[in-house]
């Protein structure tokens, strides 16, 4: 279980922010996340209860956006909508190539953060 550690590095980020920007609450936090980062977002939900207890950011809502695994075909030139469990095999659906490139799936950051 790796959500605990991404969380609190999550949370000190946000906390940084909201001091520097002189806040008295966390309102709201999202995060981009890309879908083959293996990250279970109930997970994720409760370390970040358990992590920002205590913090202006005890109540924040937290908000996963879920980025989907897009790969673009190098020999079509096709973008590609794949699952996570064809990661380790994929081919091009339009010919049947090997050779992709990740567009997108493999983001982690925070999209924003609502301060009071
Ligand atoms: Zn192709």
């Amino acid at each position: 279980m790796h959500e605990m550690a991404i969380t609190e590095s999550v949370v000190e980020i946000v906390l940084k922010h909201a001091d520097v920007a002189g806040a008295k609450k966390v309102v709201q936090v999202r995060l981009k996340i890309g879908e083959i980062r293996d990250i279970i977002h109930d997970m994720m939900e409760k370390c970040f209860r358990y992590i920002a207890r205590g913090t202006i950011a005890d109540e924040a809502q937290l908000e996963i956006i879920k980025v989907p695994l897009v790969v673009r075909c190098t020999a079509c030139g096709q973008a590609n909508r794949e699952y996570i469990s064809n990661y380790a095999n994929m081919t091009c659906h339009h010919c049947g190539s090997h050779e992709l490139e990740l567009v997108s799936g493999n983001e982690f950051f925070i999209e924003d953060i609502k301060i009071l």
